[in-house]
């Protein structure tokens, strides 16, 4: 077996063990004579998959017991929507922090549907910085204050978060979900498509505070409706039943290696070894995002030229290295080291890069 290394943005890299797993299990799942992705949703070969998996979750995020956690289809763009639809009350504004390319998304949705005060806007710097989490606090009449933990095409995330008292803080943390340990109680919802760090593309992870239901609007369809979903557990219609198997498997493999404390280590060692290259190569590479708000899961670098960039990526190619391209929409380079990615496929990229510029420097 050869496999790459993987630097996909997402989806992305899953641990070996999990794919070699869901082979072994996927015509026969132990033993029951049929896979698990031909079983009813309301019977018990998946059911009892669905509550392992949602009291992994709790325990590895440490999520309180008021807080209801399911699953939805639509990606983390049908949020956008949703979240808005269900708490932006008329009357009030909702707060949003526009630090890149998701959160403009998220923003935009956000406008068609009420009213947004845009609380900070990063464009001006090119969304390469963060305001100060102690500085942020909500307008007096907002219904939320909505931020993305880690934006995933500027490589910028919040290391600490804001305290928005009365006012629930929502956040999309789509690409760093259990990379790091959370103080989930500062939340009134979390999500995030689970396809970058949690599991196979399709379900999209709700983490939601129970009062939360209560500032809902009304006269919501059923599916844009979070009561709706939080009522039946998660299972008001046919949940992505492939890619929660696939996130249960990757649970009990984070489980096995330290827990969020254990990704949290493993992301330090693995963006360290990268961005210890970039700023030791004397501006041969070249980051442009403030220090003190680096991603850990999404490294975005510069060469001198696209030309040497190019150059660049056919090494990489070459070495067996897939998806170090930047997002089309910014260019450059990206090295996304989520949680499943080996330590040693970052220490040979860094390898890689110190090599490309000894011969090309
Ligand atoms: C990938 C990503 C999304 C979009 O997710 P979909 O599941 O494709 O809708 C949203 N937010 C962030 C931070 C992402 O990384």
């Amino acid at each position: 077996m050869s496999r790459k290394m993987n630097f996909f943005a997402g989806p992305s890299v899953l641990p070996v063990e999990v794919l070699q797993e869901m082979r072994d299990q996927i015509v026969d799942y132990h033993g029951g004579g049929l896979s698990i992705i031909e079983a009813s949703h309301r019977g018990g070969t998946f059911e009892d998959m669905y509550r392992e998996c949602l009291d992994l979750l709790r325990s590895l995020m440490g999520i309180p017991e008021n807080y209801h956690i399911f699953f939805l289809g639509g990606g983390a763009t049908l949020q956008f929507a949703m979240i808005p639809f269900n708490f932006l009350r008329k009357g009030t504004v909702a707060d949003y922090i526009k630090s890149g390319t998701w959160a403009n998304k998220a923003t935009s949705d956000a406008k068609k549907i009420g009213d947004v005060h845009l609380y900070y806007d990063g464009t001006a710097q090119n969304f390469t910085s963060l305001p100060d989490p102690e500085s942020v606090h909500p307008s007096a009449n907002s219904s939320y204050l909505y931020l993305c933990t880690n934006e995933t095409i500027g490589g910028i995330e919040w290391q600490t978060f804001p305290d928005t008292k009365d006012v629930p803080l929502i956040a999309d943390m789509s690409s760093d979900l259990l990379s790091r340990p959370v103080p989930v109680e500062r939340f009134g919802m979390i999500y995030g498509g689970v396809q970058k760090n949690l599991g196979p593309a399709g379900a999209t992870l709700i983490i939601l505070r129970k009062d939360m239901l209560e500032r809902q609007n009304p006269n919501l369809p059923a599916y844009l409706d979070y009561s709706l979903h939080a009522k039946e557990d998660g299972l008001y219609n046919t949940p992505p039943v492939f890619s929660i198997w696939g996130v249960k498997l990757v649970l009990e493999w984070i489980k096995k290696n330290g827990g969020a404390e254990g990704m949290a280590k493993r992301a330090t060692v693995k963006s360290s070894i990268i961005y210890d290259t970039i700023d030791q190569s004397e501006g041969f590479y070249r980051s442009s995002v403030d220090k003190r708000f680096r991603s850990k899961m999404n490294i975005c670098f510069r060469l001198a030229s696209e030309e040497l960039e190019e150059r660049f990526l056919a090494e990489t190619k070459k070495a067996g290295m897939l998806g170090l391209k930047g997002h089309r929409s910014v260019g450059g380079l990206r090295a996304s080291v989520y949680n499943a990615l080996p330590v040693e496929d970052v220490q040979a990229l860094a390898d890689l890069m110190k090599e490309f510029q000894r011969t090309n420097g």
